[in-house]
């Protein structure tokens, strides 16, 4: 099979034929039909996350096929359409995971970290990493929702904003687009907070109501005179801007960190204090979370924007990726007949 691999930190990608691997007990083999690039891939290609073994396949926005199944995995079959996410598995034993957490286990696996991704033609998961993916919606389509989407999707549906409650979406990338979409979505009145008057419009027609322009306007006063946000997602990683978000959550209101900014960020204890409020950090989601996204973005038309590339032309896209180039997320797409 071809595979992009990240043999060294820092270095372009190297597509090179591997053997295609067999499944073990517990796993099924994908044959990858797309993989969506996160900007988390960065954590791989520059060797960032702690004790990461190289080389690496990344990708962990994985769509495909079943191909085989291992011994014990054959609650699946050969043919059924599934995707992958983040969670690439857990222990079953630990603290979190007798407590039905899974996606905090303390012995977790990550897909495309820890274990070999989606940048290939084949990649092997444990069964309890995989999800369905349902009639309705194309594989390219799916991809990015097995992590982008699920991220929005599950921190907003456990946020505890409630329909009619002001939430806005920090950031208008891969992340934001689609937190504007199922924010809108689930009933909530929806406000964007990007930099450049050049995005209102496009805001608008992902969902939003309001509009904050972060380069001109002060983002606590604006979303203030709204009333404050009950909930604002924090999707772009820049420290400084998520610092200025605290100031604009209304009573009880509640920043949700979804994103990795490589700086501290700083929060002023009055600011919590005085207003009950609070910041939380949200991991995506479970693969039943992954599939319960898929349906409702089924049920509610939600599609994020994408734009498609060859395996080939990872390292094109990875890169413009990182220079903010995609609107609004990059896709491997691998042909459906080999
Ligand atoms: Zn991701
Ligand atoms: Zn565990």
């Amino acid at each position: 099979m071809k595979a992009a691999v990240i043999h060294r930190a820092g270095e372009p990608f190297e597509i090179e034929d591997r053997p295609t691997p067999e499944p073990g007990p517990g796993q099924v083999r994908i044959r990858v039909r797309a993989c969506g690039i996160c900007h988390s891939d960065q954590f791989v290609a520059e060797a960032l996350w702690p004790g990461l073994e190289l080389p690496r396949v990344p990708g962990h926005e994985v769509a495909g096929v079943i191909d085989a199944c291992g011994e014990g995995a054959d609650k699946f079959q050969a043919g059924e359409k599934v995707g992958v996410g983040w969670f690439g598995g857990n222990c079953g034993d630990c603290p979190a995971c007798r407590a039905g957490d899974i996606v905090l286990c303390e012995n977790g696996t990550i897909t495309g970290i820890t274990r070999d991704g989606g940048y290939a033609e084949y990649m092997l998961a444990p069964i309890e990493s995989i999800a369905r993916i349902p009639e309705g919606i194309s594989m390219a389509e799916a991809a990015p929702l097995l992590c982008a989407g699920v991220t929005m999707f599950n921190s907003l549906r456990h946020s505890g904003a409630r329909p009619g409650d002001l939430v806005a979406i920090q950031g208008l990338g891969g992340l934001g687009h689609l937190g504007l979409l199922f924010a809108d979505a689930l009933g909530f009145r929806v406000a964007a907070i990007s930099r450049g008057p050049a995005k209102r419009e496009l805001a608008e027609k992902l969902g939003a109501g309001e509009f904050i322009d972060a380069a001109a306007d002060e983002v606590g006063p604006a979303l203030q005179k709204m009333g404050g946000a009950r909930v604002i997602v924090a999707t772009a990683p820049d420290a400084r801007s998520i610092s200025a978000l605290i100031p604009a959550l209304g009573r009880d209101g509640r920043l949700i960190v979804v994103a990795g900014a490589m700086e501290p960020f700083q929060v002023n204890a009055i600011d919590l204090i005085s207003g009950r409020r609070s910041i939380q950090g949200w991991p995506s989601g479970h693969a039943q979370d992954s599939t319960d996204t898929l349906n409702f973005a089924v049920e509610k038309k939600i599609r994020p924007m994408i734009q498609t590339f060859p395996l080939q032309e990872v390292q094109t896209a990875y890169g413009k990726m990182l220079d903010g180039e995609i609107r609004f997320r990059a896709v491997l797409e691998f042909s459906a007949a080999r």
